[in-house]
């Protein structure tokens, strides 16, 4: 039995024909599942009964469990959902003024070992399937359809590296994106990467209008060789030049996501080196203050250095902005609580 979330609509449209059906069925699919948010296979009034049970036969319709739920007094929302081979992933709702944007996850674990992230402790066990992705955004609006309210945003930032699950992520945003699906404007999603140099000119050559994000996270290969294992196999020179290669073929710009570490990569020197090495791209830096966590050795950077760095980098000519920071009563940092669960487990 296949869980019928894993399909995009021109896949959907595919497996139809292989029924023996119009296209047009996958159309109808849709609506029941994402428009009207009907899981049951019997209520779909426009298909018929014969149909209906191939359907019921072949595939079904679930969504993540609910294992965990954290509530911060800003009004963020925190989910462990646990997955059909009982895998726990951490999803979160956070609420802007100008939305309600969900941080998904792509993987179980990480395997690119960035030294300050809390999901990189874990291991990378599997890529997550689209039905795994897509299943995130339906519980959160279930949560959500209590205030009348849905996710608007949606930001593939959390545990994980999006582009080593490459397709799985991409027909996620086709279905997020598509009228009949949820209906979230390209320009309200991004998918954020590590650096994965093939998989960044792999993107701008698709022609969507997704936003891409980087996680840039140092000025200079010496930094981002501590920080970041990833930047051994891409360096910064190879990262910069796929960035021109986007900025060029998606006609788009990129937002560097810049974690401050005390110490480390927060010196009014590396903002300096951040703001020349991004000259002649039409970048966006984004300044997120550091949410330690118990099991590693950095630090957040102090109030006054977070608003130096972004003093040097605006007076260098560089449109940056310090992120708001969601959730500091709960388990705030990526992959915290998941963390501290695997933990647990282990006494
Ligand atoms: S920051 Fe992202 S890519 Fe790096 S280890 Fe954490 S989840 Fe993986």
């Amino acid at each position: 039995m296949i869980n019928l979330y894993n399909f995009e609509i021109k896949k959907l449209e595919n497996l139809m024909e292989e029924y023996g059906q119009k296209k047009y069925r996958a159309t109808q699919l849709f609506k029941w599942i994402y428009e009207k948010k009907v899981s049951d296979f019997d209520l779909m009034s426009d298909i018929s009964k014969k149909f209906i049970d191939v359907l019921k036969k072949d595939f079904y319709l679930k969504v993540p469990a609910i294992y965990k739920r954290q509530d911060s007094s800003d009004g963020t929302i925190k989910l462990l959902l646990e997955l059909e081979d009982n895998s726990k992933i951490e999803t979160v709702l956070m609420k802007y003024n100008y939305g309600n944007v969900a941080c998904v996850t792509s993987q179980v674990g990480c395997n690119m070992g960035c030294c300050f992230c809390a999901s990189g402790l874990f291991k990378k066990q599997r890529n997550l399937e689209v039905a795994e992705l897509v299943g995130q955004i339906l519980v959160l609006n279930s949560l959500l359809a209590e205030k009348n309210e849905k996710i608007t945003h949606v930001v593939v930032m959390g545990t994980g590296e999006p582009f080593d699950n490459y397709n799985n992520v991409l027909d996620f945003v086709r279905i997020l994106n598509h009228p009949y699906g949820f209906a979230i404007g390209a320009r309200h999603i991004t998918v954020s990467t590590c650096g994965l140099v093939e998989k960044i000119k792999q993107y701008a050559n698709e022609g969507l209008q997704i936003n891409l994000a980087i996680s840039l996270h140092a000025p200079n290969n010496e930094i981002r060789n501590k920080v970041m294992p990833i930047n051994r196999k891409y360096p910064i020179e190879e990262l910069m030049e796929a960035v021109k290669y986007y900025e060029k073929t998606a006609g788009r710009r990129v937002t560097f996501e810049y974690i401050l570490l005390r110490d480390i990569n927060d010196s009014d020197e590396c903002a300096l080196e951040l703001a020349n090495l991004i000259k002649g791209t039409l970048a966006y830096v984004n300044l997120i203050p550091y949410n330690p966590v118990n099991e590693l050795k950095y630090q957040r950077s102090s109030n006054n250095r977070i608003h130096n760095f972004l003093d040097v980098l605006m007076k260098n000519g560089v449109n940056a902005t310090i992120r708001k920071e969601f959730g500091t009563d709960i388990d705030a940092a990526c992959g915290q609580l998941r963390a501290k669960n695997e933990k647990a487990k282990n006494l």
